[in-house]
């Protein structure tokens, strides 16, 4: 049966993770919340410092929210961060228990909820993200990712579950679908659910489900000015509406269509600061990722003697280098401040 070959497994192979020490609903959800679109490497120290400032709900609800950004830098998809603040507030001490309530909650979905509920409170949910999803069409020997036969493997994981180690058969799903059977990569001799599996007895599992053709992703060239006064850094804080709400950044935007780099550093700086500069310095160039688009950054430095005309909307701060330090930035600004340094 299923659940008794992945438990079997599970229970002398699985993961040594510092989330899997615990049943507490909190330490759970902010695990798994850190876990979405990021490896578990990366969120393992995120975790970590995250627990020793912020061991409980309360202690998050009360904390300024500068200072949990701080904590999530570096993490990406920011928003996150910003609703498991407003979960916290919104709660203030206890943690749901129930599918109905914690859907409501900022930022926790039907997978979120379904193993939070799995995983801290023993209860017969399978939350099926991409991971266990592959794993479900695999068993199955499904190819088309139709809603039909999205559906399907959800019943399917579902009717599977194990009765009384529903937050293992979870955790044993996911440990299977980042070790023996990934998105590219299958090792089905080793894998634990041979037996139970269509997929292994095609000639290419991998093409269970089929893969997905991935939309070229769109680059934006944009232009950054480093301004500097008396030996600070000016930097501004992104609006609460916006990507990367809360964090810290060098003022800039985007070039206009036949715009040049350095002209539109000079425009960015008049619209943001109301400085009027004039040749900026050329430092070079810096390239960067998001998840739906590219940036390449050209990234100037301009020094400069007044401030008096000096007029901003956002939050703004004069900060030295190692004043930094204290502000949660994107991580593109920290490869300008790489090249800068060089
Ligand atoms: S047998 Fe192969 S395809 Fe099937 S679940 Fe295991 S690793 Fe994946």
């Amino acid at each position: 049966m299923l659940s008794n070959q992945l438990l079997s497994w599970y229970s002398s192979n699985k993961r040594d993770l510092p989330w899997r020490l615990t049943k507490d609903p909190y330490k759970i959800w902010i695990s798994e919340i850190m876990l979405q679109q990021t490896q578990v490497a990366t969120v393992i120290p995120y975790y970590k410092k995250w627990m020793s400032s912020y061991p409980d709900i309360k202690t998050l609800a009360c904390a300024d929210y500068d200072n949990v950004l701080k904590h999530w830098e570096g993490l990406g998809y920011y928003s996150r961060c910003k609703n498991i603040h407003l979960t916290a507030k919104s709660l203030g001490k206890d943690f749901p228990d129930t599918f109905n309530e914690l859907i409501k909650l900022p930022g926790i979905g039907e997978y979120t909820a379904k193993t939070i509920l799995a995983i801290a409170y023993n209860k017969q949910e399978v939350g099926v993200d991409t991971n266990l999803e592959r794993v479900g069409f695999r068993l199955l020997g499904l190819k088309r990712k139709s809603k039909f036969n999205r559906n399907r493997v959800k019943k399917f994981l579902e009717t599977n579950q194990d009765k009384s180690k529903p937050g293992d058969f979870n955790q044993a799903l996911m440990d299977l679908g980042s070790s023996f059977c990934q998105a590219k990569v299958v090792h089905c001799s080793p894998c634990p659910i041979t037996s139970e599996c269509k997929a292994t007895l095609n000639a290419d599992p991998l093409k269970y489900p089929e893969p997905q053709k991935n939309k070229p992703i769109p680059n934006i060239n944009v232009s950054v000015c480093i301004v500097c006064y008396r030996d600070r850094l000016l930097i501004l804080q992104r609006p609460q509406n916006k990507m990367l709400s809360g964090l810290w950044e060098f003022p800039g935007g985007k070039i206009e269509p036949g715009e040049s780099p350095e002209a539109a550093a000079i425009r960015e700086i008049k619209e943001e600061t109301n400085l009027s500069i004039l040749s900026p310095d050329y430092i070079g160039e810096v390239k960067h990722q998001y998840s739906h688009f590219k940036v390449t950054i050209s990234l100037f430095l301009k020094n400069v003697n007044s401030i008096k005309m000096l007029k901003i909307k956002e939050n703004y701060v004069w900060t030295t280098m190692k004043g930094l330090d204290k502000f949660a930035l994107p991580k593109a600004n920290y490869k300008m401040l790489e090249l800068l340094n060089k």
